[in-house]
């Protein structure tokens, strides 16, 4: 028998240190979700209730939850091989996504090392980059430039990457010391705030390039700081001092890779091929932890040497059960359409988002593909409450809204059908409307 209820979130409120999460108040004050139940842009909680996950469960489930496909290729390779690793032996699932990612990424990036989820994939990024140069004579470069509010994921190397304060702040003097550029500021003109931008990273550059490894960055919109966006100009001109200062560009595309953005990946949307791409998140649908880091071939090449070996590698590298689903995703992609089918819903949140940017207390709109967000007040901050008042009429109203602050957002699943995020878009409206004292 199913348990009820008030016995699953007593349990939970025992047990369960839950993540990004003030606990006092969450043991005292939340009355938890409790779902039971999930498919397509929709969760359904034990009581009945359904919700629409305008995030994707943080941002994973790219192709909606349970898609039939996915979970056939889960089960089909569940009954044949659940895991091996990947040391000294293959297989085809592993071998096969190999080949398929390749041919779906930005051209030029040839090899595809596989880790576990967004955080190691930019790890791998990391040490890769720092070996890189070591095994090329280049020892000093070591450092890594990052945009203010970046975001990289949860591992020390990823935190040392990371721009956002308040997650940084308790592990200050025990991270990696990176430099840290400004992103175009909302506050200012589009020409002017990129062209500021662009030149903070120049004199960065321009000053540390013997020392400097790599440059970091989520390509077109920081995701975790706010959803804040810039213009893909940005991203060329990065592409362009890092060649002409012999630095590496790791491109993050954990979130807004597999369509996120408009095209498979924001990166080429913008015209630029990285040396390294993390992908995760939308990797394997939101089905599975995995993930994989690509590089190009003249990186993979410095370290064929035995002296140069790449000693990294986690348990669950390659592992039969993602990579089987992880291939299903790509097929899934291309045979039915999913980019192009998710156009017109793109439009629909541009659309939307531009409307609600005329309401007062509103400010700094913005959309980019299957994202929209906007500010509830000017220099919206990731410890301010007002998201959180939306998301509680949201949640009474059927959605799934969790905020970063004081920014309501929307990534909903690439399929969600249209009926369905209109009825999203509505609730985000009436949700906005009552956090600033209007609905
Ligand atoms: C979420 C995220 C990560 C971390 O991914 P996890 O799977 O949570 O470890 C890294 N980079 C970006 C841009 C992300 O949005």
């Amino acid at each position: 028998m199913q348990p009820d209820r008030d016995t699953l979130i007593r349990l939970d409120k025992q047990y369960v240190w839950h993540p990004y999460t003030p606990m006092r108040r969450y043991i005292d004050d939340v009355d938890p979700l409790v779902i039971a139940r999930a498919e397509g842009a929709r969760l359904h909680d034990v009581d009945g209730k359904s919700y629409i996950d305008a995030n994707s469960s943080w941002w994973v489930a790219t192709l909606g939850h349970n898609h039939p496909r996915l979970v056939e290729a889960l089960r089909r390779q569940a009954e044949t091989m659940c895991h091996v690793s990947l040391a000294g032996v293959t297989h085809q699932p592993a071998a096969e996504l190999g080949e398929a990612l390749v041919k779906a990424a930005p051209r030029g990036l040839s090899r595809v090392f596989y880790s576990d989820n967004g955080s190691t994939a930019v790890e791998v990024a990391i040490k890769l980059a720092i070996q890189y140069w070591r095994n090329v004579g280049r020892p000093e470069k070591r450092r890594f430039v990052a945009l203010e509010g970046a975001f990289h994921g949860e591992t020390l190397g990823a935190t040392s990457l990371c721009g956002v304060e308040v997650f940084r702040r308790p592990f200050a003097g025990a991270v990696m010391e990176c430099l840290f550029v400004p992103p175009p500021s909302p506050e200012e003109p589009r020409g002017l705030a990129h062209e500021k931008a662009f030149k903070a990273l120049e004199e960065a550059l321009a000053q540390g390039r013997s020392e400097i490894a790599a440059v970091v960055l989520e390509p077109l919109v920081q995701g975790s700081t706010g959803m804040r966006m810039y213009d893909p100009e940005l991203l060329r001109r990065a592409r362009a001092l890092c060649d002409a200062h012999e630095v590496l560009l790791v491109i993050d595309e954990v979130f807004t890779g597999y369509g996120r953005t408009g095209g498979m990946w924001a990166c080429a949307s913008a015209g630029v091929t990285p040396d390294v791409m993390c992908v995760g998140k939308g990797f394997t649908g939101g089905m599975l932890p995995m993930a994989a880091t690509l590089v190009k071939e003249t990186l993979f090449e410095a370290f064929l040497a035995p002296e140069n070996t790449f000693y990294y590698g986690h348990s669950f590298c390659g592992n039969p059960l993602g990579a089987a689903v992880a291939l299903e995703v790509l097929r899934v992609f291309e045979e039915e359409q999913i980019l192009a089918h998710a156009a017109p819903k793109a439009a629909r949140i541009k659309q939307a988002f531009e409307e609600m940017g005329q309401l007062p207390g509103v400010s700094n709109a913005r959309a980019l593909g299957m994202i929209g967000a906007l500010d509830l007040r000017p220099g919206a901050s990731y410890l301010g409450d007002l998201g959180w008042r939306a998301y509680a009429e949201a949640r009474r109203l059927g959605v799934y809204l969790r905020p970063l602050g004081d920014v309501i957002y929307v990534a909903p699943p690439l399929t969600i059908a249209e009926e369905v995020l209109d009825e999203l878009l509505e609730v985000v409206r009436r949700s906005v409307l009552f956090a600033l004292g209007q609905g």
